[in-house]
């Protein structure tokens, strides 16, 4: 059984096997979470990065999918970057954010990574309302076989949080 925990804060400043990063397609860095990680996980990340888009990924990462790179300075193993889709009102993507929680799984499990903290993908520039996104993160990986055995969801503020206990309950 995987436990699910909550925390509200900065995913950089945790500790984990692993950290899901909510990157862009292009792996090259980006603001919010992305911008964070960079910044704190320092150059070894976007080297990594940068020679995942010169090998395998030289049209940029697909939504919806994930890799891992080193974690670089942070208190990490692996950084596990995926893409969420930008939030549409015209187009239902959600078996596209849910496969950014399963694909990080299925990385996390090939790595043999035991704790895994995930911000909540697609909810800043991509604009997924968040109680949408809370339940998609939550369903997705109560639905998900693995053999992580902590998923921590890192929220960065009270809405957040909320919307996230809200889903647990
Ligand atoms: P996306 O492009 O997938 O929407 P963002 O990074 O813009 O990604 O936002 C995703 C979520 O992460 C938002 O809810 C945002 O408030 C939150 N966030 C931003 N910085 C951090 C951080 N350092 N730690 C945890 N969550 C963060």
């Amino acid at each position: 059984m995987t436990r699910i925990t909550l925390v509200q804060g900065d995913i950089t400043r945790q500790s984990a096997d692993a950290i899901v990063n909510a990157a862009n397609s292009s792996l090259l860095g980006g603001g919010g979470v992305d911008g964070a990680i960079h910044r704190r996980g320092g150059p070894a990340i976007l080297q990594e990065c940068r020679a995942l888009r010169a090998s395998r990924y030289g049209k940029g990462l697909p939504t919806g999918q994930a890799v891992a790179t080193t974690a670089g300075e942070l208190d990490a193993c692996w950084v596990i970057h995926t893409v969420g889709p930008v939030y549409s009102q015209s187009e239902d993507r959600s078996a596209l954010l849910a496969s950014c929680y399963r694909e990080s799984l299925k990385a996390a499990d090939e790595l043999g990574a035991r704790t895994v903290a995930f911000p909540a993908v697609s909810t800043g520039v991509y604009r997924w309302p968040m109680q949408d996104a809370a339940r998609i993160a939550v369903d997705t990986v109560r639905n998900t076989p693995t053999s992580v055995e902590e998923v921590r969801f890192v929220l960065f503020d009270e809405r957040a949080y909320d919307a996230f206990a809200t889903q647990l309950r």
